[in-house]
């Protein structure tokens, strides 16, 4: 079997072409732009490289960047007063602070301190706290677990009753990814560094996620004949043959997966295109819930 490609890169352009024509179709009624403001500490050079291509994101699509940069030894109340700024400020719709903050600094306290309504990373703890509950809703949720729900349901995977397995269980990909399907009505389960036979665990799933930060640790024969494959891994393995000496891959080992899987996503172009696409339409959503009041 050769497994279908499910095309992150294509499928994002859709999503931010229709988050551009809603745009415009708000801004055509009078109202105010959305905008998202990017608060971004300290000189990691992978934390700007990532910043910058969400605020030119949000420029292709209509969307006001309002960005904030602070030196690495800003303290951290200073970074807490400026998300109070940017709570009260009606130009603003969603606040991104960009994650790890400098060593040092309370993640929590920051992030506790982002308006839930205005949230759009979905890490506040009351929106991850929502998405645990059944019969809450949260105002948002976080934008790579987002992005790997839209690629399998535009691939067809039939997620009810699926039996689904993440590996990894961060609070930014693995937890929340493995709440919303839950909310699919999957039978979940969550793997990480302690699972017994992960390799036999995997072998159970119809949809495998995989969230570890391990280049291609998940080998073709743990796959399912059939299965859907998320990749969310970005990894470098080393490779002599590379002018760099690596080569990026993600978490699975893709051309053995090919042969096996029914579906999957590359690395790159799949769930990466996914997470900035999905961060475009919670800030248009967080602006159409403002102007409705
Ligand atoms: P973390 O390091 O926070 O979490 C990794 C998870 O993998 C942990 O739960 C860990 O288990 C588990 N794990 C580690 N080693 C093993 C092992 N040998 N067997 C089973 N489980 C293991 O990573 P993130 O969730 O932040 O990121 C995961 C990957 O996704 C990375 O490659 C990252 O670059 C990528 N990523 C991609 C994004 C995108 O937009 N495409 C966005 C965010 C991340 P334990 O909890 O026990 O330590």
């Amino acid at each position: 079997m050769t497994a279908k490609l499910i095309d992150g890169t294509a499928l994002a352009a859709e999503i931010r072409a229709d988050v551009a024509r809603q745009v415009e179709a708000l801004v055509a009624k009078g109202m105010h732009k959305p905008g998202l403001a990017t608060v971004l500490v300290g000189d990691d050079p992978a934390s700007h490289r990532y910043v910058r291509s969400k605020r030119k994101a949000c420029e292709e699509v209509g969307i006001e960047s309002i960005h904030h940069e602070l030196p690495a030894d800003t303290p951290q109340e200073k970074i807490i007063e400026l998300v109070r700024d940017l709570n009260a400020d009606e130009r603003v719709h969603g606040i991104l602070v960009q994650l790890p903050l400098p060593s040092g600094n309370d993640e929590e306290a920051v992030l506790t301190t982002v308006s839930v309504d205005k949230d759009v990373d979905g890490f506040h703890p009351v929106n991850l706290g929502r998405l645990a509950q059944k019969g809450r809703e949260p105002s948002f949720v976080p934008c790579t677990p987002a992005g790997c729900i839209e690629l399998l349901k535009h691939a067809g995977a039939k997620l009810e009753g699926a039996n689904a397995v993440v590996v990894g269980r961060s609070n930014i990909v693995g937890m929340p990814v493995s709440l919303l399907l839950v909310r699919e009505n999957a039978t979940v389960t969550i793997c990480h560094s302690r699972t017994q036979d992960l390799p036999d665990v995997c072998r159970r799933a119809d949809v495998l996620i995989a969230a570890i930060g391990r280049g291609e640790m998940i080998r073709g024969d743990w796959i399912k004949p059939g299965a859907y494959v998320i990749d969310v891994g970005i990894d470098h393995v080393e490779d002599p043959t590379k002018k760099k000496g690596y080569r990026l891959t993600g978490d699975v080992a893709f051309d053995e997966a090919l042969e096996v899987a029914g579906a999957i996503t590359p690395v790159p172009g799949g769930v990466g295109p996914m997470t900035i696409a999905m961060l475009l339409k919670s800030t248009l959503n967080a602006a159409q819930r403002a102007s409705t009041g």
